[in-house]
Formats: structure tokens, C-alpha cells, sequence
């Protein structure tokens, strides 16, 4: 399971913070941040979700007020939103 975040589509409300620990709040920047994500297009970070947080990756993603963080199957397939 793969986790996508748009960071310039992030308003900072940092729900997703509170959801999963893969996100952290730049406070100064007003935006989360993807721990361990690798940077594909500008301002988009990807990484692999690790099995034991799936739950809670895909919550992070499911609370996202703007659908800036979305949740790709191992197919490739979205999941979320
Ligand atoms: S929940 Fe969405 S808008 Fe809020 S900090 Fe996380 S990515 Fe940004």
C-alpha cells in the first residue's frame, strides 16, 4: 500500500497529524509533512505504507479536509478518497 501526499493542496489543519505518525506538523511552514517520503513531482511526496499502519494511513487520508493525501493498493488501485 502506497501513501500520496499534495503538499501545496495542504491547509494545515493537521488532522492527518493526529491520525498516523508517518505525518508531522511544520507549524512555520502551515504545512504536514511525509516522514520518509520521496519527492516525485513538485510538492508530492510518496512513500510506502508499512503493513502495521495501514489503518491508520488510510485514516489520515479519510480526514484530510482538502483530499490532499490519497491511498494507493499495491495494484496501483486508489483506495482513498
Ligand atoms: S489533514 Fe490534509 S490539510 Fe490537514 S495537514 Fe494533513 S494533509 Fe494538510
Amino acid at each position: 500500500m502506497k501513501i500520496e501526499y499534495d503538499r501545496d493542496t495542504c491547509i494545515g489543519m493537521f488532522q492527518c497529524v493526529a491520525e498516523w505518525d508517518g505525518f508531522e506538523a511544520d507549524e512555520t511552514a502551515g504545512k504536514a509533512v511525509l516522514l520518509d517520503g520521496t519527492e516525485t513531482d513538485e510538492d508530492l511526496f510518496v512513500r510506502d505504507i508499512p503493513a502495521d499502519a495501514e489503518l491508520d494511513a488510510k485514516f489520515s487520508a479519510r480526514v484530510c479536509p482538502v483530499d490532499a493525501i490519497t491511498v494507493y493498493d499495491d495494484d496501483g488501485k486508489q483506495l482513498i478518497p
